[in-house]
């Protein structure tokens, strides 16, 4: 059995925080849709580097879903969870029930333009209007001193450093690294839904990003890399690939057709089966 304190409303939630900043101490904030993985876990660290106190949260959020994606199907298992966050070193979980994020009457949503269109959002059409609307909720409720999410959702990871910035939420954004298995896989809670065939197929998407990236870096032409890691990845075995795209690396603007001199980052989707897997790489 875990130790892990819990909280299941804002006002709880609120008591633990104040109390620790009016001692004078940082808190950490990592939000999660749970099924967790080493690549949270490091998230976990990050905030402990950062603050005396790691708060995560658990909340899968219906609004980032559409009714024809995994929602009722994403893996759950909290006491799992729990355990793994408190050998993490995380202090508390903020795991709230759909009633407390959204209340009978809710009626609000944030929306960015502008970095959340197209990839992500193109595939995924009210995908970030959810993500930025609870992740508002979760910074507002849980006023933390620092916020950490990761770049393997590098997409999402610059909608939310907007949001704060146009909203002038007081909390610092920190990106932490994707963390992978040894044969290049991003981790992933929905790697869980692969085959032992498709598992073997899968590291083919970080190796085509890799190479990608070094050409475009090298001054290959943009549209050219694009082409060839997209053909890549489908001669390896994936069914098809939602997006591959080089973009500038702060404001995610398109970049190219030509070869390109400023930080980049390269991002894609791309389906095996029924699984969706997402990744990038910097350029
Ligand atoms: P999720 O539970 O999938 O919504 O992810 C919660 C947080 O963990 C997000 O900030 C993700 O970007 C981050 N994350 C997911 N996978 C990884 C990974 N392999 N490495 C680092 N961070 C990750």
């Amino acid at each position: 059995m875990t130790a892990l304190p819990t909280v299941r409303t804002k006002a709880d939630l609120r008591a633990r925080v104040a109390a620790w900043r009016a001692a004078g101490e940082r808190v950490a904030l990592v939000p999660t849709m749970g099924a967790l993985h080493e690549g949270h876990l490091s998230l976990v660290g990050i905030g402990r580097a950062n603050a005396e106190h790691v708060v995560a949260s658990l909340f899968v959020n219906p609004t980032q879903f559409s009714p024809a994606e995994d929602f009722d199907a994403y893996p759950r298992d909290e006491a799992r969870d729990a355990e793994l966050l408190a050998a993490a070193g995380c202090d508390l979980l903020y795991a709230p029930g759909a009633e407390e994020m959204y209340p009978p009457g809710f009626a609000t949503s944030v929306a960015v333009a502008h970095v959340s269109e197209g990839m992500e959002g193109a595939a995924r059409p009210h995908h970030f209007g959810g993500v930025a609307t609870v992740v508002t909720k979760l910074l507002t409720q849980a006023a933390p001193d620092v916020a950490v999410f990761g770049e393997k959702d590098y997409q999402q990871l610059q909608v939310i450093r907007r949001l704060t910035r146009d909203l002038d939420l007081p909390v610092e954004i920190i990106g932490g690294p994707t963390m992978r298995a040894d044969d290049g896989l991003a981790l992933s809670s929905r790697n869980a839904y692969l085959s032992a065939q498709q598992r073997a197929i899968a590291p083919a998407l970080n190796r085509a990003l890799k190479a990608c990236a070094q050409a475009v870096a090298k001054g290959a032409a943009v549209d050219a890399s694009e082409a060839a890691a997209i053909e890549a990845i489908l001669a390896a075995g994936f069914d098809s690939v939602d997006y591959l795209e080089v973009r500038s690396a702060e404001y995610l603007e398109r970049l190219g057709p030509g070869p390109i001199d400023a930080p980049a980052r390269v991002l894609t989707a791309a389906r095996l089966g029924r699984t969706r897997l997402l990744d990038n790489e910097p350029i």
